[in-house]
């Protein structure tokens, strides 16, 4: 499964960062999730649950952001919202567009307890 993938790649990650800190347990982690990155929350949430079980993450609160797509129109350079990849610039009505936000998976913070 994708998202399992992903938890376990997110519990390697935080879990590397606190033993760097000598913390001694991991509160909470805040994520940024793009709409159009494929990443179903829900699934990644209780992928995250299955992952962290008996690590330092174990009882860490999973703060999902979900982020809006956007485009950037490559002739006039206006941001826009986006739900398809070929979206009309608003502006200049270009079929010249760039997914500028919506697909990224990015660990935003993580609270830890020393
Ligand atoms: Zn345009």
């Amino acid at each position: 499964m994708h998202e399992m993938s992903i938890a376990l790649s997110i519990v390697d990650v935080v879990t590397a960062k606190a033993e760097e800190e000598h913390a001694k347990k991991i509160n909470s982690i805040e994520l940024e999730v793009g709409k159009v990155s494929g990443v179903e929350v829900e699934s990644l949430k209780f992928c995250f649950s299955a992952a962290a079980k008996n690590t330092i993450a174990g009882d860490a609160a999973l703060v999902i952001h979900e982020i809006e797509p956007a485009g950037e129109c490559e002739e006039c350079g206006t941001r826009f919202p986006v739900n398809f990849h070929y979206a009309k610039c608003e502006s200049c009505g270009s079929f010249k567009t760039n997914i500028v936000s919506g697909r990224e998976l990015l660990i935003k913070s993580i609270m830890l307890e020393s």
